[in-house]
């Protein structure tokens, strides 16, 4: 952040209120935030601390000069987003301006797996759901699409979580 921001318009990001952090994200790789307005405050760059874990800071260091490119722009036009000028800001900073990270290429396996005891359809978590659900599509197949406790979702860490073929819930 220092050595770009000075290499690239001779100021460090520090200089312009940037600060950086780990964050615990498991769906988005980095983040570059600010509050706009008419002065942009609380301008942060985090990094997933999960992602960096599982993928290590070759993939990392490139969501990084990504999101100093965010900066970069946001200090220049006071927003951001993947047009000409962040892309501009992409290329100075050594990130690949063709890479997102919006598809399904890099993700994270989820914590939690939710397995219907009747039709075995599992749906997959990151975060523990915080009220129990049950199997959409049972409910509208034998209860008129209301909720039904006989189709609540059993919640298992993936780890644990049977496969289908074990035929733990058979009917
Ligand atoms: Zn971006
Ligand atoms: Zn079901």
């Amino acid at each position: 952040m220092a050595d770009l921001g000075l290499r690239l318009r001779g100021q460090t990001l520090q200089a312009t209120g940037w600060r950086f952090k780990f964050d615990r994200a498991r769906t988005r790789l980095g983040c570059c935030s600010y509050s706009p307005g008419r002065r942009i405050t609380s301008k942060v760059i985090s990094i997933s601390k999960p992602f960096t874990e599982a993928y290590g800071w070759s993939l990392m260091e490139d969501v990084m000069r990504h999101e100093i490119a965010h900066a970069l722009d946001v200090d220049e036009r006071m927003t951001t987003d993947h047009s000409e000028t962040w892309r501009r800001w992409a290329v100075r900073c050594g990130a690949d301006p063709a890479r997102l990270y919006e598809d399904e290429s890099v993700r994270l396996p989820a914590r939690f797996v939710a397995v219907c005891p009747v039709c075995h359809d599992r749906a997959e978590f990151h975060r523990r759901p915080r009220r129990p659900a049950a199997c959409a599509a049972c409910c509208r197949r034998h209860s008129g699409g209301r909720y039904d406790k006989r189709f609540r979702l059993v919640l298992f860490e993936s780890e644990a979580a049977p496969g289908k073929q074990l035929g733990l819930f058979a009917p």
